[in-house]
């Protein structure tokens, strides 16, 4: 089947514009100004932008938590992804303290295996370090897995890894040609402030970010990146959250440490005040939502290039999950909705708002997440011989952020109060539509496990 999209904005992380694409079968085939070959369908994308699609690096879906599993899982989670311009999106194989991390790796991708709608790849969550796991590091990589998570915090989950582990990883992504991603928050200061907020019977979900202030992530990002430095490595941090955090990490670039950031749209568009509303609990996450100061610096760090990725984090429970909650906030399982938002979000808020440019938009929610985790040239660009994963965007269409205009299984949303200008009109994956205009086609286990490779 070949598909000509005609007359639209074509954007790229570095190029701007009209024109027409041609896809045979899966591929990007050519653009131009001016396509004239015979097509199945031509597209009409007159005063729309075509932008390759999104990419999340940062999803949880049916994970485990705190006894129970996160509501949106690989289908409905991939479903509202599709709905939001999301073409592909990277999740977790997490080890399971005792096992070797190859058994979560196979049990992972066959949990996905029928649900998805679109392309997948998975980071390895390293939970119980040992010599076993070092020596597989290579295999993980040939596997098309090159990116290991590791958590400074989660003790109790089992998660958690020490700055031993932490170095050696470090050193040994090094040899072998992988990354490191981290979850950077001090919990043993953590622990102290929750403990504190529990003896002063503190436990509305309003304390939670006083339970985790600022200098709890701006530490552990400056031990990573000081342990990154000694071993000459690189690391990824997700969700930078602080002002204090982006300063170290622009900081540490300027010195020349290979230090890479992702931050999400819940630190970008919302504030701690969140927590004040009645249904506040909900909303629990962590790192927690900060300050406008924060929200600032972010939006900087993202316009400055100290930080490389918009992703989300998506990590949903129920009203009913989050229920035993309600009223303590140390029995929240955290985490909320984004993905289906992130396009329209980072183009009506940081576009829009004059934050960033149009090509800024496309380098941080596509072409910069395929390149920092092996996925570019094949997604992430609009390129002669790459996927079909396009979106054509409305730049113009208006839409309320309510549960019922969005595609989770949870009933609500974080963003329920904002209306962002821009939606996707149709998304495409590898040549196949599986979005058009408020219509959802997708196709289920159609979406593939993506190898990804970085080039040396
Ligand atoms: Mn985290
Ligand atoms: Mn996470």
């Amino acid at each position: 089947m070949n598909i000509l999209i005609k007359n639209g904005t074509i954007i790229t992380s570095s190029d701007i514009f009209d024109g027409d694409i041609y896809i045979k079968g899966e591929k990007i085939d050519g653009l131009g100004e001016s396509i004239n070959l015979p097509a199945d369908e031509v597209i009409d994308a007159k005063g729309k932008y075509v932008i390759p699609g999104g990419i999340d690096v940062h999803t949880h879906f049916q994970l485990p938590v705190k006894g129970t599993v996160s509501a949106d899982g690989f289908e409905s989670g991939s479903r509202a992804a599709a709905c939001g311009g999301v073409t592909t999106f990277i999740d977790f194989a997490h080890q399971v303290p005792g096992e070797s991390p190859m058994k979560a790796l196979d049990e992972r991708i066959e949990e996905a295996k029928n649900d998805v709608y679109i392309d997948y790849g998975l980071h390895l969550g390293i939970s119980d370090f040992n010599k076993n796991v070092l020596k597989e590091i290579p295999i993980y990589i040939e596997r098309g897995v090159p990116s290991f998570k590791l958590y400074m915090i989660y003790a109790k989950e089992g998660w958690m890894s020490n700055d031993a582990t932490i170095y050696a990883m470090l050193e040994a992504v090094r040899e072998q040609g992988g990354l490191v991603i981290i979850h950077a928050e001090n919990p043993y200061i953590i622990d102290m402030f929750t403990d504190r907020m529990i003896d002063e019977g503190k436990l509305d979900v309003k304390w939670h970010p006083v339970s985790r202030p600022n200098f709890v992530e701006a530490e552990a990002i400056k031990r990573a990146l000081y342990l990154t430095e000694v071993t000459g490595s690189r690391i990824y941090i997700v969700h930078t959250s602080t002002a204090e955090g982006v300063a170290l990490v622009a900081e540490a670039k300027g010195r020349g440490v290979m230090a890479l950031a992702e931050t999400c749209p819940q630190y970008l568009v919302l504030n701690d005040d969140t927590y004040l509303r009645d249904d506040g609990y909900l909303f629990l996450t962590s790192p927690p939502l900060r300050k406008v100061k924060d929200q600032l610096a972010l939006w900087k760090g993202l316009s400055m290039g100290a930080i490389q990725v918009v992703s989300t984090d998506t990590c949903t429970f129920t009203r009913e999950q989050k229920e035993p909650g309600k009223d303590d906030f140390t029995k929240l399982p955290g985490g909320i909705a984004g993905i289906e938002t992130l396009i329209p979000m980072v183009h009506s808020e940081g576009v829009l708002k004059g934050r960033i440019s149009l090509n800024q938009w496309v380098d941080l929610i596509s072409t910069n997440p395929a390149k920092l985790f092996g996925l570019h040239p094949a997604k992430g660009t609009l390129a002669p011989g790459s996927d079909a994963d396009i979106v054509i965007f409305d730049p113009e269409k208006k839409v309320k952020l309510l549960p019922e205009n969005l595609h989770y299984v949870v009933d609500y949303s974080p963003y329920d109060r904002m209306t962002v200008t821009g939606w996707p009109y149709i998304t495409m994956s590898r040549g196949k539509t599986i979005y058009r205009d408020g219509e959802f086609m997708g196709e289920k286990g159609r979406g593939k496990f993506i190898p990804r490779y970085y080039a040396d």
